[in-house]
């Protein structure tokens, strides 16, 4: 019998009782994700009842303007009429059918398209659900690579420092999160770290980018030593999501790619956050350009990593959708008569037809409404409109790339992320700190009017709490 869970009246927001009774009945019989259950007993659940564009509303019809696109994910608002339009087509079609010896439109379509719109060069997709999933196929696919190319010995992979890949046990010995990590350290086999170019990390005076070819020189010490026993490098490209929106210099992803050429181990590009449109860019590894010999951009813009995740945003925050992408080298070397060289992984809903025809609608959204064009528009509306905040004097390393914003606030409160959190509920806000990070990702269709609305509270909040 599960024990009755007092909800305490602290909570900032009166709740009716339709509200109260649904959260309880959540508390009773949900264990809800990356969450302490006992703190709910002071910051209660949020029940919501319907959303629309950046909205969210509870069942008192109160509304938070979802600022965090509810964990990243979200590109086109809450129930936006052309995705529905596209699931409830499909759903008269076809909802599902396995991807072991079938096959079906919607996933041949978006293979072909993301073939398109990718970096050069990654033509195979492979499918799963969610993020983690993604990168255990990845850290799989290139081990096994190297295992089917006679280099068995390449089973080893690095990340970043603060890197964060997913939960999984696989994924988690690729991220460096101690509080996702450290309970569960003696289940994996924790891989090494390199330093992140982070520039918050910079040295006094040191430019962002002179501090990104510095951890770069370090990459390729440890690759000089390593390379024998390593199959790939994994990296969050431009973007820290989860070390609290930590970015860095593209000049870093260009000496990978270079690092990882010379020393055969694969790059991984963990886009699962950073790609569709995040960074401004389709893809965050776009923003890499080559510069060739003589100084000349690259008309083959970016890098082109060995493989790409994608997730969250691929159905416009819809469905549980993942693929990886990956070159055709690669998918040479699996490509045999014995089935033990073949790749051997699976999820029951692989390349599931309903989040592959949202994923159609939303690069439909990107191809029709000229979207990176637009976000540029609206990024730079929010930076000017922004700059009383920026200049607070409680408010740090102010940094935006593309459609992610974040900076620090100087506080001494033990609590602020929660304080804020609560805070924001207050003022119609969905914010989210990590630990005194504040950070702003909004669903792309945020208008001028609702990004005012959005720094103006926020800047409020920053004032009650610093
Ligand atoms: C969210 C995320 C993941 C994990 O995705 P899930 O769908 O939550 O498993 C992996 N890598 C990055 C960079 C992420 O942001």
């Amino acid at each position: 019998m599960a024990k009755p869970v007092m909800i305490s009246t602290m909570s900032n927001i009166a709740h009716s009782i339709e509200n109260t009774a649904l959260l309880a009945r959540s508390l009773a019989a949900v264990w809800h994700p990356c969450s302490q259950m006992k703190h709910y007993e002071h910051f209660p659940l949020l029940p919501i009842a319907r959303g629309s564009g950046v909205w969210l509303y509870d069942y008192d019809k109160k509304r938070y303007l979802d600022a965090v696109s509810s964990w990243w994910v979200n590109l086109f608002g809450h129930c936006n009429p052309r995705i529905n339009a596209a699931i409830t087509d499909q759903l008269g079609k076809l909802e599902h059918v396995m991807l072991a010896g079938f096959t079906h439109e919607p996933v041949v379509q978006l293979s072909e398209r993301l073939r398109e719109l990718a970096p050069k060069g990654l033509g195979h997709c492979f499918y799963a659900s969610d993020g983690a999933s993604a990168t255990e196929i990845a850290l799989k696919m290139s081990a096994h690579y190297w295992r089917n190319s006679g280099k068995a010995d390449k089973t080893q992979f690095i990340s970043l420092e603060n890197s964060y890949h997913g939960e999984t046990l696989g994924a988690l010995s690729v991220t460096d999160v101690a509080l996702f990590r450290d309970a569960y350290g003696a289940l994996v086999r924790q891989q090494a770290t390199v330093p992140s170019p982070d520039w918050r990390k910079a040295a006094a005076g040191e430019s962002a980018e002179a501090y990104a070819l510095r951890c770069a020189d370090a990459l390729e010490q440890h690759l000089q030593r390593h390379h024998a026993q390593l199959a790939a490098f994994i990296i969050e490209p431009l973007v820290q999501g989860a070390a609290g929106m930590a970015m860095y210099h593209p000049i870093y992803l260009q000496r990978a790619r270079q690092l990882c050429t010379a020393y055969d181990v694969h790059l991984i590009a963990d886009e699962i956050a950073v790609g569709m449109g995040r960074t401004g860019t389709m893809f965050a590894c776009e923003q890499a350009s080559f510069l060739s010999e003589d100084g000349v951009e690259n008309e083959n813009k970016g890098i082109t990593p060995d493989f790409l995740c994608l997730s969250k945003g691929i159905t416009g925050g819809y469905l549980p959708l993942s693929v990886v992408m990956t070159r055709d080298e690669i998918y040479q070397a699996f490509y045999e008569d014995d089935m033990k060289s073949g790749f051997l992984h699976s999820h029951s809903y692989t390349g599931n037809p309903l989040a592959c025809r949202a994923a159609l609608a939303t690069l439909d959204i990107f191809a029709q409404d000229n979207v990176l064009g637009v976000n540029r528009n609206k990024a730079a509306y929010l930076n000017k409109i922004a700059t009383p905040l920026r200049e607070h004097r409680a408010v740090r390393n102010w940094r935006n790339t593309g459609m992610i914003w974040a900076f620090e606030v100087e506080t001494l409160r033990r609590d602020f992320a929660q304080q804020c959190f609560s805070l924001a509920l207050k003022n119609e806000l969905l914010l989210r700190p990590i630990g005194n990070t504040i950070y702003f990702m909004p669903p792309y269709i945020i208008s001028e009017s609702e990004i005012d609305l959005l720094v103006s509270r926020t800047s409020h909040i920053v004032n009650q709490l610093s």
